[in-house]
This record gives structure tokens, C-alpha cells and sequence, in this order.
């Protein structure tokens, strides 16, 4: 088996059920007694917080690349960055590391067209939503045509995920929020919506919502099992 590299902690409270899953994962591949062999690397997610809002990226991206480093050094075959919003600068951190670099959007474009899915809302940060880095792979690489919410709710969605998600709180009122604007999403065509930021996982649950879900701490997680198992 493979020593799959976690570079977490953006949130921790998503990173806790990366762990989980590429565990439970390998118990249900492998038998009942058998778990992962994994490094975890989770970062203080305080310094690349204020490194976003500053849009100081490049600082941000040097201390993942930093600890990506380390996780190599430690014996790692490959790095999963935990985050969406930080595959921002994935160039720079796979730029500094000789393992692969299990970018989280491949998994997402499989599964989408695997379901034969064309339209896609996307659900995440407001970096996510609004720039090119998940968006245009979706695009260039997996033919997917991905729809944002409008900039009112997008603010909506990027504050739970800071304000609430990020800090432990997982809502009934928030809850409603999103299933409002997936239905809006879904009305526009989408025929699934895609979980693009890795905290709402815990928020929102397949049966939550009025369209299928594409979750991407989920299928990035299973990706990092099946390289694992490779
Ligand atoms: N975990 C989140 C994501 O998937 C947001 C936290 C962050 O800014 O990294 O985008």
C-alpha cells in the first residue's frame, strides 16, 4: 500500500473527515482490520485565512509548498491538498514536490461523466465560485458547464463556510440557505451540484438536496484510497 500525504487543516474540521474516509475506505477494500498508511500534515489555518483576504496567495502557497515538502520528506506518495479554494496555487506546491499531486477537481470530473452529467451548479468559497482554477479544469478537461448562484447568495454560501463550517457550527437555518439556492441552481439547469468547498460535506447530505451531489472531500478522498491501493 501507498502513503497517501494529507496537507490539511484548512479547515481542521474538514481534514478530520478526510481521515475518516480514506480510513473507512481502505477497511471496506481491504477487510476490517485494515486502515491507511497516511501522514497528516495540518497546517494553523489562521496565517493562510488572512493570507486569502489579503490575496497574498504566493505567501499562502509557500507554506504549503513547504509542507508538502515535508510530507515527501517523510514518505508520502503523493500529496492531497484538503482544501478547494487553496488548489488555487496548486502549481506552486506541486512545483515543489517530486510525488503526485491529487488535484481535487479530476475526481469530481470523472464522477460527472461517469453520471453523464453536463450542467453543474458549484457551491464553495467565493474564490472557488468566482475564479477560473476548478471551474476552468471542469471545463477544458471534463466538458462540464458549471453554474455559480448569483453574487447575493454567493456571499451567503462564502460566509457559512468561514463564519460557521470552518469554526465547528454546522446550522438548521444555514441548512435551509443552501437547499434554497440548490433549487435555484437546479431550476437554471444543473443537474447536479458539485460540494466545492470541503467543509459543506458536513452540512449537506445527498438527502438534502433536490439534485444529485457531487462531494468533493468525498470523491477526492476516494481517489487518494484508490492511488493508495494502486
Ligand atoms: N475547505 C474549504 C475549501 O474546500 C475552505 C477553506 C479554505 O479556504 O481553504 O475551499
Amino acid at each position: 500500500m501507498r502513503t497517501i500525504g494529507l496537507l490539511g487543516g484548512m479547515s481542521w474540521e474538514s481534514s478530520a473527515e478526510y481521515y475518516r474516509l480514506v480510513n473507512a475506505g481502505v477497511r471496506d477494500r481491504l477487510g476490517p482490520l485494515r486502515s491507511a498508511s497516511l501522514l497528516l500534515h495540518s497546517v494553523d489555518f489562521g496565517p493562510i485565512a488572512a493570507a486569502q483576504r489579503e490575496g497574498r496567495w504566493s505567501d499562502a502557497g509557500d507554506i504549503l509548498a513547504g509542507a508538502a515538502r515535508s510530507l515527501e520528506a517523510g514518505g508520502a506518495h503523493c500529496i492531497v491538498l484538503c482544501t478547494n479554494t487553496m488548489h488555487k496555487v496548486a502549481a506552486q506546491i506541486e512545483a515543489a514536490v517530486a510525488i503526485p499531486f491529487l488535484h481535487i477537481a479530476d475526481p469530481v470530473g470523472h464522477a460527472a461523466g461517469r453520471a453523464q452529467w453536463k450542467t453543474v451548479g458549484l457551491l464553495g468559497t467565493a474564490f472557488t465560485m468566482e475564479e477560473g482554477f476548478l471551474k476552468d479544469r471542469l471545463a477544458d478537461r471534463y466538458g462540464l458547464s458549471v453554474l455559480t448562484p448569483p453574487a447575493h447568495e454567493r456571499e451567503v454560501v462564502h460566509q457559512v463556510i468561514y463564519d460557521e463550517l470552518c469554526a465547528g457550527v454546522v446550522s438548521d437555518a444555514s441548512r435551509r440557505r443552501y437547499q434554497a439556492i440548490i433549487e435555484r441552481l437546479a431550476a437554471r439547469g444543473a443537474e447536479a451540484v458539485i460540494l466545492g468547498c470541503t467543509e459543506i460535506t458536513l452540512l449537506i447530505k445527498p438527502s438534502d438536496s433536490s439534485i444529485p451531489i457531487l462531494d468533493t472531500t468525498a470523491l477526492h478522498a476516494d481517489a487518494a484510497v484508490l492511488f493508495a491501493l494502486d
